[in-house]
């Protein structure tokens, strides 16, 4: 008996290991039959089911559905280019186009600058050091109860969340708490870096580079971990060339950069998209970062200086 017990106690333990995996992951480009249409960007096969990756042309919110073949319009790029022509988000995936030529932060940079405050992105590249959390202790003090759930994006790379478990499930535990509205950004899987190799040779430019594994690993890794990839990416480093920019619009993504790096000593403005990295390895942003939420208390408690979630800004700046 008991060795029964053990056999069948292990055949659960290897159906619930695999019953959630994913498989066939791809690009899949097409638009779901039911209003208001979604946009497609990815399909792929997980507990017996075709599940897709859709984005809203609308107001570029993502999400996970499964849908019959009759749900689904397949399409090109180009026909959805024609399809959606006027929707913020292609106008934005256009907008794009123009934004690839710089070797540093090329990308959308700052959104609707009519917004009294900004969009703050977080980078958790990889890092053996635990996550920096008195950034969010600190983010959800400050920004409470002027906005609940504080809205922050987040960039994430696979090698971070192999190695980080615990420091993922509180990330996830503050959203589900409704303390955190997180916008969750591909940064690519290894994020490889050679600090003794020039720029135009280093991160995704790093000869032999699979940009195919980098961008749908990754989102592989973040939806087995329950996370959205939302539409947006930000390269490694901040570094891209023209061919590598714009073989990433291929995957449906839209760059984003950053006129705000606060370590840098950059400030923010209004729309700006500001950088600070929490996962252990600058500190000096991070307390930059704190020292601009204490300075402008009184103007948050106003509501004349709050956090803008990233899709929604990026959206309102396309149609201005
Ligand atoms: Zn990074």
């Amino acid at each position: 008996m008991p060795r029964f017990l053990s056999i069948s106690c292990l055949i659960l333990l290897i159906c619930t290991k695999t019953s959630g995996q994913i498989s066939n992951y791809r690009v899949y480009f097409g638009a779901t039959r039911t209003q208001p249409q979604q946009i497609i960007l990815r399909q792929w096969q997980q507990n017996r089911e075709t599940r897709y990756l859709t984005v809203n042309p609308q107001t570029l919110k993502t999400a996970v559905v499964n849908l019959p073949a009759s749900a689904v319009q397949p399409l090109s790029w180009p026909q959805i280019g024609q399809q959606f022509n006027r929707t913020p988000y292609l106008r934005a995936w256009q907008g794009e186009q123009q934004r690839d030529h710089n070797l540093q932060d090329a990308g959308l940079e700052r959104a609707d600058t009519t917004e009294r405050g900004f969009s703050l992105t977080i980078d958790l590249c990889p890092s053996h050091k635990p996550l920096d959390r008195s950034v969010f202790e600190q983010l959800i003090a400050s920004f409470e109860p002027e906005e609940k759930p504080v809205p922050v994006t987040i960039t994430i790379t696979g090698l971070w969340m192999e190695s980080h478990a615990q420091d993922l499930a509180y990330l996830k535990g503050l959203a589900n708490r409704g303390d955190l509205d997180i916008t969750w950004v591909n940064h690519s899987y290894h994020h490889r870096f050679d600090p003794r190799l020039p720029l135009a040779v280093n991160f995704l430019l790093e000869p032999n580079t699979n940009l195919n594994d980098e961008i749908l690993l990754n989102e592989q890794a973040m939806l087995s971990n329950g996370l959205i990839p939302s539409p947006f990416f930000r390269f490694p480093g901040l570094v891209s060339d023209k061919a590598v920019f714009d073989r990433v619009l291929t995957f449906g993504l839209l760059p984003i950069g950053s006129d705000a790096w606060l370590a840098k000593n950059q400030q923010p403005k209004q729309g700006s998209l500001v950088l600070i990295h929490a996962n252990g390895n600058e500190p000096l942003g991070i307390a930059d970062f704190i020292k601009l939420i204490r300075q402008k208390s009184t103007a948050i408690r106003n509501k004349t200086w709050l956090l803008y979630e990233l899709p929604t800004s990026v959206a309102d700046a396309s149609e201005k």
